[in-house]
């Protein structure tokens, strides 16, 4: 094939319909079908990226390999497709900007008035455009954030009206996403929000192809066919999308539905080829029919919002299957734990997560988890702050350091068991500068993680400041602390464990964010496994 296919995909009526799994379930159908799919997320708001966001605002930030700080929408498409994303996959109108006020200042502009049309919708045109001329896609599907009609998305829906136009029908096409309310006093599904926003769209030049409706209730075929006879689309461009147990089952819902089927004839793709969802399928059927179960208390202080430890999470649904064995995910408040309490609050768990984060609030009741974790051979999995709070625990209970703590807590700390890196220290903007991205980790030989990894080096994902401080590297290590992964260029720690526990493994890299359904990350998996020992 020679030119690449753009299919849009926008969202009407409310937030949160699930435009990322919708986009991400059919890009595996597409895929499932021999195409190169990636995905995009343009985001409208004004940060440069989600990096220096408060996780409480917009769920957690997503790191790609090279070092992109995005919004978690990347992390469903990496875990759909198995296949990585970079920083071209996610656009923020803040990156936008900057890029046109940059070349305004070098005077690429030759004296001209710099207008939000054409300037800042050829800078969207050429980002959305970038993937596409890559050569390493045939579809390139890219979801709008937000919802149309916003004042904030005008320049992304200018910018697919004019690519529309350009690319041609049969290259480009628009998938609008929308909420089919459910009124109970009336007993009626309602199709009016749907017809609005459908003009809304319209009134901006842009005619939907496919509606994919989101709903609590089956559609009728009366139903579906008075949608579209309304907002001007073919019957079976009328996609149900129905309330899912669990996001994995959507993209057979999607398939059911013939949405790549009207999707492939719209773009004149007429592969009659059968998705192929083998591997897919078979791990659906072993996340539905565990054989046992295990709980795991995931120790944080973003807590309240489950978006904040959204790869997590997954990443304990891929591990779960592979291991055959249903993960509950106790989420524990780490600021109301302390050593008083902590007994009962970890009580009747199988194992400990304790999540990465920043500053100090909640960090004591971390440290508490992580002491009672290695005294009762409760399994101990510490990604990042985790890990970080393991060497604290071990400098203060183990070294008997009373001091010790990490410069990022108290920057005076007489025991800086964690310190700041040393090419972070005269850095003085908070965005995108902290150490991101994939690097390089030498395992020890024997270790633990040796054979869990099963390989001498790997390549892990980073997003933090703070480091193992070398200095303490001999007595903690003496002490029984061994470190197991390092990087080979800098001798920075990446990995510690103790080899007695039946599983206390911490990782200052995030794991999470590479774990997918084809390729379940074999921390989260042997972790799962020690808990599930643990249960027996
Ligand atoms: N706050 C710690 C650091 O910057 C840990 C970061 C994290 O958990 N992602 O090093």
């Amino acid at each position: 094939m020679t030119t690449t296919k753009y299919i849009f995909v926008t969202g009407g009526v409310s937030s949160s319909l699930g435009k990322g799994i919708i986009a991400a379930s059919l890009a595996k159908l597409l895929q499932a079908r021999g195409y190169r799919v990636t995905i995009q997320k343009l985001d409208p708001y004004i940060n440069i990226d989600p990096g220096t966001l408060n996780p409480y605002e917009h769920g957690e930030c997503y790191v790609t390999d090279d070092g992109a700080e995005t919004d978690l929408d990347l992390g469903h498409y990496e875990r759909f497709l198995n296949t990585p994303t970079s920083q071209a996959n996610n656009v923020t109108t803040g990156r936008i900007y900057q890029s046109v006020i940059d070349k305004e200042r070098r005077g690429e502009f030759l004296g001209k008035t710099v207008q939000v049309v054409p300037h800042i919708t050829n800078e969207i045109k050429e980002r959305i455009q970038i993937l596409g001329k890559s050569g390493d896609y045939d579809i390139v599907i890219t979801e709008i954030g937000g919802t149309v009609g916003d004042i904030e998305s005008l320049p992304y829906i200018e910018s697919v009206r004019q690519l529309k136009w350009e690319l041609g029908d049969d290259n480009a096409l628009v998938i609008h996403l929308t909420l089919i309310p459910y009124l109970s006093a009336a007993g009626e599904l309602k199709t009016k929000p749907t017809q609005h926003s459908v003009k809304t769209l319209m009134e901006s030049g842009i005619r939907a192809d496919i509606l994919v409706c989101r709903t609590e209730h089956e559609l009728s075929e009366d139903l579906k066919k008075k949608l579209a006879l309304f907002c001007n689309v073919q019957k079976e461009a009328v996609i149900q999308s129905i309330d899912a147990s669990t996001i994995y089952d959507v993209p057979n819902m999607m398939l059911e539905e013939g949405l790549d089927v009207v999707t492939l004839h719209k773009l004149k793709l007429l592969n009659t080829v059968e998705p192929n969802l083998k591997h897919w399928n078979a791990f659906l059927k072993r996340h539905k029919n565990p054989k046992a179960e295990v709980t795991i208390g995931l120790i944080g202080k973003y807590v309240e919002l489950q978006d904040s430890y959204k790869s997590i999470l997954e990443s304990f649904i891929h591990a779960g299957a592979e291991n055959e064995v249903k993960v509950n995910v106790k989420s524990i408040h780490s600021e109301y734990i302390n050593a008083e309490n902590i007994s009962e609050e970890l009580q009747g768990l199988n194992g400990i997560l304790v999540a990465p984060g920043f500053g100090e609030r909640g960090i004591e009741g971390k440290i508490e988890a992580v002491r009672y974790a290695r005294e009762n051979n409760l399994p101990f999995f510490g990604i990042c702050l985790g890990m970080q709070m393991a060497v604290i625990e071990y400098s203060r209970n183990v070294l008997g350091l009373k001091n010790a703590n990490s410069i990022e807590m108290d920057p005076g700390t007489k025991e800086p068991v964690i310190n700041l890196m040393e090419d972070q220290k005269n850095i003085t903007e908070m965005g995108g500068t902290m150490r991101l991205g994939s690097w390089k980790c030498e395992l020890v030989k024997g270790s633990k993680v040796y054979g869990i990894y099963g390989k001498d080096t790997i390549d892990e994902r980073h997003r933090h400041r703070y480091e193992y401080n070398n200095d303490y590297r001999d007595v903690l290590e003496e002490a029984g602390l061994a470190t197991t992964g390092t990087n080979p260029e800098t001798g920075l720690v990446e990995i510690i464990e103790i080899p007695e526990h039946p599983y206390f493994v911490g990782v200052q890299y995030h794991p999470e964010y590479k774990s997918t359904v084809a390729n379940p990350h074999p921390l989260f998996v042997s972790f799962v496994k020690a808990a599930h020992e643990h249960s027996k």
